[in-house]
């Protein structure tokens, strides 16, 4: 699981970003640092120069001999401690001079008499003379150390704050992209009344507004094709009943038999695509009303319990108050209970109903331990007409538009039906009711 979280945080276009604007840090840091080495590389000569010839001015005031109370006034002057070696004389302003440079110190290109390096984090030149050597380190009483570390920590806090404040700024910039990824996934569900946000006013703006507009179209589309079917079917009932009549003039026979029975289902079917366009227009004038829904599950179900394999109630509270159209609701839960038994063996398991609070929803589970639904039907079982064994259709009845209806009243109640299932197993449908 984590290595799962780990690639999902990888391949996000957020953390791409954030890296990149990292390391282009990173970059510019080094390019202004090689800047500004290069110069130094310029200036270290004359510097170098400098400082000898400083070093040679103090050398000169401590005097020849070597004057260790003038030393010390220098000290104190300059915040510079120096040491004296020579066979016959030493002294030191203080101990912490070391007696002898060993190590990684380095001679001045300009002027091999004088070495420089680092001893136990300090600075120290060693100056060679005619009769002895000269050890200069800065003295501890230097008021720079401190300061120097506090202004580590202030830079630290500066690059955590540019960080931090660059991490939430590509936050916000690409919360338009999140909200496309919902509106992709809400349409890849069929929730065509979906609208992606359209708050900023760059590129992913006039994406989303291009998205927006195509599922409008798509809806146009559907709609059209929705209305298209309604108005053949209506158009059918006049030469079906036609034929009918004219039928009832032959003679009888085995072919006027066949001929009823064909005409028969199709005024079945016609009737059903008429009613599913009535229902469908009746969900524009909802008649919502506060409900209990575990009364109205209690006596949906009280229809269904004689038919087998039965139907239990599993985990249901005493009340859930939700703002609906209990007719239609009803109707949503006989057609899922109606598949459930449909669609089980009459010695499966009893059909299970349960109620949870999920988020901002409350969801009624229907679960049944029939068939199931193989998983490259899953996505079209709510489109009007599609049934999963079209050879199944005389003997379970039905012409594949109980669950585009449920899906229907479920939208126009602002809520969403999803079906989880398995072949041989059982399949779960979920209901969600927005809470009140
Ligand atoms: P139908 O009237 O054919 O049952 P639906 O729209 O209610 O139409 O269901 C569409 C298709 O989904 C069905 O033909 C069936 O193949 C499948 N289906 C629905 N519910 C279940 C279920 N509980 N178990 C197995 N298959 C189901």
């Amino acid at each position: 699981m984590p290595t799962q979280r780990f690639k999902k945080i990888f391949r996000s276009v957020f953390t791409k970003l954030l890296v990149v604007i990292i390391l282009a840090g990173i970059c510019i840091n080094l390019v202004v640092g090689g800047f500004f080495i290069h110069l130094r590389n310029q200036f270290i000569g004359p510097f170098h120069q400098n400082v000898v010839q400083y070093l040679n001015y103090l050398i000169a005031d401590v005097g020849n001999p070597p004057n260790l109370d003038r030393a010390r006034e220098i000290a104190r002057e300059s915040f510079l401690d120096v040491r004296y070696e020579s066979p016959n004389l030493r002294w030191t302003t203080s101990d912490e001079l070391p007696t002898e440079i060993r190590g990684r110190f380095r001679s001045l290109r300009q002027n091999p008499d004088v070495r420089y390096g680092r001893h136990r984090g300090r600075h120290i030149i060693e100056v060679t003379a005619e009769e002895g050597r000269f050890i200069f380190g800065p003295s501890r009483n230097l008021p720079v150390d401190s300061a120097r570390h506090r202004l580590f920590v202030i830079m630290l806090l500066l690059l955590t704050l540019i960080l931090a404040g660059a991490f939430f700024v590509i936050r916000h910039i690409l919360r338009p992209v999140k909200w496309l990824n919902d509106g992709v996934k809400e349409v890849g569900r069929g929730n065509l009344k979906h609208r992606v946000p359209l708050k900023k006013s760059d590129e992913l703006r006039d994406l989303a507004a291009a998205f927006n507009d195509m599922t409008d179209r798509i809806r146009d589309m559907l709609h059209t094709k929705e209305q298209l079917l309604y108005d053949v079917s209506h158009e059918l009932r006049t030469p079906l009943t036609r034929m009918k009549v004219a039928l009832e003039f032959l003679a009888d026979s085995q072919a006027k038999q066949s001929l009823q029975s064909d005409i028969e289902e199709m005024e079945k079917m016609v009737s059903e695509i008429l009613e599913t366009a009535r229902r469908q227009h009746k969900y524009e004038n909802l008649k919502k009303q506060p409900t209990n829904l575990v009364d109205l599950i209690k006596q949906t179900t009280a229809a269904f319990e004689n038919q087998p394999p039965g139907i239990e109630i599993v985990d249901l509270p005493s009340e859930i108050e939700v703002d609906i159209d209990p007719e239609q609701i009803k109707t949503v839960f006989e057609n899922v209970l109606n598949n459930a038994i449909k669609y089980s063996q009459p010695d499966s398991a009893p059909i299970q109903i349960s109620a949870k609070y999920e988020e901002s929803y409350v969801v009624v589970q229907i679960r049944d331990f029939g068939m199931g639904i193989p998983a490259e039907e899953r996505a079209h079982i709510f489109e009007p007409f599609y049934r999963v064994d079209k050879s199944r259709a005389k003997d379970t009845g039905g012409y594949g538009l109980g669950l585009s209806l449920c899906k229907t009243i479920m939208e126009a109640h602002d809520g969403k039906i999803e079906v989880q299932s398995r072949p041989q197993e059982g399949t779960t449908v979920s209901l969600f009711f927005p809470l009140i």
